[in-house]
């Protein structure tokens, strides 16, 4: 059987079925065979009734004496069993499974596992997993007596069919697949065939466990191998030419700037500066929380660049950002003579402008001129990195700078944006003031809500973000932001002005709110999380985040990020459904740590998973089974990666590695 075959063309798997896998995005053979486990039941202890304990999970041995199905007063229905495995009876009971007695015989002799308990002095288990035994006893089972792998399940695909059909699927196919991973750098680990095997069906927790450390470590390997072979071959484009850095005219130009920049801008440009003196391409991303200052550094970057007679693109994530970076920017260049432009779906006057804003759209052949000298991207991880296709067949390329609000801890930056250079803006202007968080009991909610309307009352405005209920913006989250809106605006501040945001809006209608809520038209803005990163409403003073608990803390700290902007006293209240302690706590890091990369090192502490850096809603790369706290695991992909990279650039004495490299397409220029 090849790994591509479509799953629709397996045996046993109809057009209802595929439609189902379709839905987990399971399309090919490949695809189910890396469709992982997210754990194991452990059934393995086979024993006689007679010596497990009480409450003990086992699996027995055994003939099925009786089985009936009893339907009670309200009309459930009940499958009783009595097994014997030759050391005692043991009463079984399922429910809502009346079909079991088509699919279980008396004399029919299963295997059986689950929790042994006793139910009216008679050993019982309620609910057990089961299969019959083979009739070969050597034969392993799959269900029961061993780890049985539990899959993700979604409506109508159980874990037993998914490993029903794994197990047939993996002898004949697992011949079909190679190993890409040379000797030198696989060293002890298992090979990818008997780990793709062992994650499935694994005889025991050992075999479990280097599965998962193999094909962890193919994960963050060939994210390493294909950031850093990016780099390789960016390095090797070379710049229309070298930039002149005339240090005069910039310092006269940060001196007119109305305040100093801090030392962590004035070093984030001196990265830059050497960059561009260079032939070679800059591809640079500069992390800092909202509000470090990062577009400011962008417009003293782009005031060079027009110095040497080229032009600059700045790719905003949306029209509103976009608009109001054209403003920042217009209001810091227009004294300097520059020409700004805007380009935008709904808005384009670019001609002969210095510099053109806009949204996805700039990125076009019309736009990237030769005269184009750098290219910058707020907020990188919403794009990918498509941009870079555009510049394949050429030779010659701009320099690219990218930002991002998103604190990704230094070491797993190196992995996912291997192909960058990293400049860190870790310092916030002196005059920022921090943002009073408070983790609000519920009982004292009122008190919250008067509050808000005070200070509303007193010219203040504020956002107020509802539960993401899901990973995705789904339905139901917009479902819950309206109904909070609703509930809001009739029972808690019927005399105030409240607006709706939320992702199912349509761009027009989005900006067109935040635009209200700029102007002040707006008082409370109730919003799902998707308040656009970056948007500077300097009047808004108070974020209220309900279900605070479902973020993660730097998740928590960059929506705090949109109040506080002007230079009134600003608060952030985080209210939670749960009261658990260590839920509080958890939130509680958030009134005493102000410093988003340690949030973020927290988060991975805690909750110890890729999303919280945004990689997983950008698609950039999705990891399935490592996990970005495996610090220990990075740094050694990382650096086998680099090594296998040094010594052979092109890849080719490993054809299968390159070819693997080729399948990740999306993320390979050339
Ligand atoms: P970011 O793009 O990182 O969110 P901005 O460049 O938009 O940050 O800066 C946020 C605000 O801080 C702007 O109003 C900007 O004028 C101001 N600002 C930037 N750098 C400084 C600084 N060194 N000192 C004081 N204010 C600054
Ligand atoms: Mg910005």
């Amino acid at each position: 059987m090849e790994l591509n075959t479509p799953l629709k063309y397996v045996l046993g798997i109809g057009p209802g079925l595929s439609f189902k896998l379709n839905k987990l995005s399971l399309l090919t053979v490949s695809d189910l065979i890396y469709h992982f486990p997210f754990r194991y039941d452990d059934f393995s202890a086979i024993k006689p009734a007679t010596d497990a304990q009480i409450g003990e999970v086992v699996t027995l041995k055994g003939e099925v004496w009786s089985i009936k199905n009893i339907y009670t007063r309200s009309r459930k229905v009940l499958t009783q069993a009595i097994f014997n495995d030759g050391t005692s009876p043991i009463n079984l009971t399922w429910f809502n499974q009346s079909w079991l007695t088509k699919q279980i015989k008396t004399g029919d002799r299963l295997q059986i596992s689950g929790k042994l308990t006793e139910y009216k002095k008679k050993l019982s288990i309620m609910a057990p997993k089961w299969e019959k035994m083979p009739d070969n006893p050597i034969s392993p089972t799959l269900h029961t007596g061993r780890l049985v792998p539990i899959y993700p399940e979604t409506e109508g695909l159980t874990s037993k069919w998914v490993r029903t059909k794994i197990s047939q699927i993996l002898p004949l196919t697992l011949k079909e697949i190679e190993d890409p991973l040379p000797e030198s750098i696989r060293g002890g680990m298992l090979s990818l065939s008997d780990a793709l095997s062992k994650i499935h069906l694994p005889e025991n927790w050992e075999e479990a466990k280097k599965a998962r450390e193999r094909l962890g470590f193919d994960e963050l390997f060939y994210i390493a191998l294909a950031t850093q072979k990016i780099r390789l071959n960016w390095r090797q484009k070379k710049v229309i030419e070298p930039l002149r850095i005339d240090l005069k005219n910039l310092d006269k130009f940060i001196k007119s700037l109305p305040f100093e920049l801090t030392n962590a801008q004035r070093q984030v440009l001196d990265d830059v500066y050497k960059d561009l003196k260079n032939d070679k391409p800059m591809n640079r991303m500069i992390q800092g929380e909202v509000g470090s200052g990062k577009t400011v550094v962008a417009a003293v970057i782009i005031y060079l660049i027009s110095l040497n007679k080229l032009k600059t693109l700045f790719m905003a994530p949306t029209e509103i950002l976009a608009f109001q970076h054209y403003s920042t920017i217009q209001r810091l260049l227009k004294p300097f003579n520059i020409k700004v432009g805007i380009y935008t779906g709904s808005k384009k006057d670019s001609k002969g402008a210095d510099i053109i804003i806009g949204t996805h759209a700039l990125l076009s052949e019309k736009l990237l001129t030769e005269n184009v000298g750098l290219v910058i991207i707020d907020e990188q991880q919403r794009f990918g990195v498509d941009q870079r296709s555009l510049l394949r067949s050429r030779s010659k390329v701009p320099h690219f700078l990218t930002t991002t609000a998103t604190p990704i801890p230094r070491t797993v930056a190196l992995t996912l944006y291997g192909d960058l250079d990293l400049s860190v803006i870790d310092e916030l202007p002196k005059d920022r003031q921090k943002i009073k968080t408070f983790v609000v009991p519920k009982k004292k909610r009122q008190d919250a809500y008067n509050f808000i309307e005070k200070k509303v009352k007193s010219g203040d405005q504020v956002y107020i973000i509802t539960p993401l209920i899901e990973e995705s913006e789904s339905l139901k989250s917009v479902r819950a932001a309206k109904v909070e809106f609703e509930r809001l605006q009739k029972e808690v501040f019927p005399t105030l002005k409240l607006g709706l945001l939320h992702g199912r809006l349509k761009g027009k209608e989005k900006d067109q709110i935040m635009q209200d809520f700029k102007e002040g038209k707006i008082d409370i803005l109730v919003s799902t999380s998707v308040v656009e990163v970056g948007v500077d409403v300097r009047n808004a003073t108070i974020m209220l985040i309900e279900s605070a608990e479902r973020f993660g803390l730097s998740q928590l700290h960059q929506l705090r990020g949109r109040v506080g902007r002007g230079s009134k006293e600003s608060f952030c209240l985080l209210f939670s459904e749960m009261e658990e302690p260590a839920v509080i706590n958890r939130l509680k890091n958030l009134e005493k740590i102000n410093d988003g990369m340690k949030l973020a090192e927290l988060d991975l502490k805690i909750r110890g998973s890729g999303e919280i850096f945004g990689a997983k809603q950008s698609g950039r790369f999705e990891l399935k089974i490592a996990d970005f706290s495996d610090l220990g695991l990075i740094e050694r992909t990382r650096k086998a990666a680099s090594e296998l990279l040094r010594l052979d650039p092109e890849l080719d004495k490993y054809p299968h590695l390159a070819a693997k490299l080729q399948d990740q397409a999306n993320i390979m220029p050339d």
